[in-house]
């Protein structure tokens, strides 16, 4: 096969140079450049045609522009788009009532990112803990795990310990107490701490972190010793939720359902920003009008667009293939790690996978190995470098699985 890195076409490098001349360089994309997907298939502007095991942080695991999905859309934005809340529509009470019963709580706050949800999530736990629970004006405390990501709003990077995120972006918002991830004994030191805890925010698993998975008991001890201070279980589901892990909710594996549920990305299948915030009325009926809002949140096209990337999710037992499929995934790449020493760690849950290389966080080793996968037709990208996310879309066939195991192993034995 082809040792030397395959080329850029002049095409994409002239769009590439485009967004490094015109748009800001927030980011440190892969040099391929998409312009077609279906499924969990992506073709670059050559033509060339790849499997995509990131899923846009997760956000399309239902494939590739879903017809059923993109129908709604298209259908939807022809007849109404935005007509902002200052008056009802016809779409935004039937998603209200479908996406509450689907996941078990009694009312939504329908936003459209994922970090304004999680910006919700907040404010509507401390107006609990002030309105509710009781605790003096200004001196609610929300704790948080070290390593979390939960977006990049001044608020969230707040509590962030991601000094790439943080650096220079200060003066930060207080009010948060950081814990280690995974450790109970943390949670009951800080919870114990003082009156006036309001919430725990946590990721069940910790993507952007490198997938880490907490130990098994961990989310149910945490919510069991929030319940006993009355202190609120907020789960960021961001990005393990809607089968992405094999359940529905990643929190499902131990039978937790939180106080406050933060979705994202996939809550739309990717083709459209949908988010939410879910809660019982005892919680969510602490927001009055004017309280907080959003022009486009619970829009008519969002309302059918998540509909349907919901019923998409159950039609086509997505959190069923997602387990039956990651449990295969991690075999066939423990087995490549059996063999290849530079694949020191295979973790994840479902379709939420990440393998570690053997080199430090700051080598370029990772990234070449990502240009390897790109050469043999898989995308994938390292997070906090060394580790690399593999979570394809949940529409992924076992065969296909097979031929992308066989990429890798090739890619990686490049390497040895
Ligand atoms: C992606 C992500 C967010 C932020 O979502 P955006 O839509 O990018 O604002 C928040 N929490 C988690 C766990 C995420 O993975």
């Amino acid at each position: 096969m082809e040792q030397i890195q395959q080329m850029l076409s002049s095409k994409s490098e002239a769009l590439i140079n485009k967004e490094n001349n015109y748009g800001a360089h927030n980011y440190h994309p892969l040099p391929v450049v998409l312009e077609k997907g279906e499924g969990v298939f992506v073709w670059d502007v050559d033509g060339k045609k790849y499997y995509d095991f990131l899923s846009a942080y997760s956000a399309v695991n239902q494939g590739h522009c879903h017809p059923e999905i993109v129908g709604a859309m298209v259908q939807q934005a022809q007849k109404l788009t935005l007509t902002s809340r200052a008056f009802y529509n016809d779409q935004l009470g039937v998603y209200e009532e479908y996406v509450t019963n689907y996941f078990g709580f009694d009312k939504v706050l329908p936003m459209n990112t994922g970090a304004e949800a999680v910006e919700t999530a907040l404010k509507l736990c401390r107006k609990w803990a002030y309105e509710v629970k009781g605790i003096a004006e200004n001196q609610a405390q929300i704790i948080v795990c070290e390593n979390n990501f939960h977006g990049r709003t001044t608020t969230i990077i707040s509590f962030s310990n991601d000094e790439t995120a943080r650096k220079s972006f200060g003066p930060f918002t207080d009010g948060f107490i950081k814990i280690e991830y995974d450790n109970i004994e943390a949670l009951e030191k800080a919870l114990e701490s003082s009156k006036n805890i309001a919430g725990f925010l946590v990721e069940p698993i910790q993507g952007e972190a490198g997938v880490y998975v907490p130990s098994e008991g961990y989310l149910a001890k945490a919510k069991a010793l929030c319940e006993k201070h009355n202190v609120l279980f907020i789960a960021d589901e961001v990005q393990t939720g809607i089968a992405r892990t094999g359940k529905l909710l990643a929190v499902h594996h131990e039978n937790v359902q939180p106080d406050i549920l933060i979705l994202g990305k996939a809550l739309s299948g990717g083709v459209y920003p949908v988010s939410a915030v879910l809660a019982n009325n005892s919680i969510m009926d602490v927001i009055k009008p004017g309280q907080h809002g959003s022009t486009f949140g619970g829009n008519p096209v969002a309302a059918a667009v998540a509909v349907a990337a919901l019923e998409v999710i159950k039609n086509e037992k997505l959190a069923e293939n997602a387990e039956r499929l990651g449990v295969l995934l991690r075999k066939g790449l423990s087995d490549i790690a059996a063999k290849n020493p530079l694949v020191t760690i295979v973790r994840g849950k479902g379709l939420l996978n990440a393998i570690v290389i053997d080199c430090d966080e700051e080598s370029e080793l990772a990234w070449e190995i990502c240009l390897k996968f790109r050469d043999y037709g898989l995308l994938a990208k390292p997070t906090h470098g060394n580790k690399i996310r593999l979570a394809p879309p949940l529409v992924i066939t076992e065969e296909q699985i097979q031929d992308c195991l066989s990429i890798i192993e090739k890619a990686l034995n490049d390497f040895k």
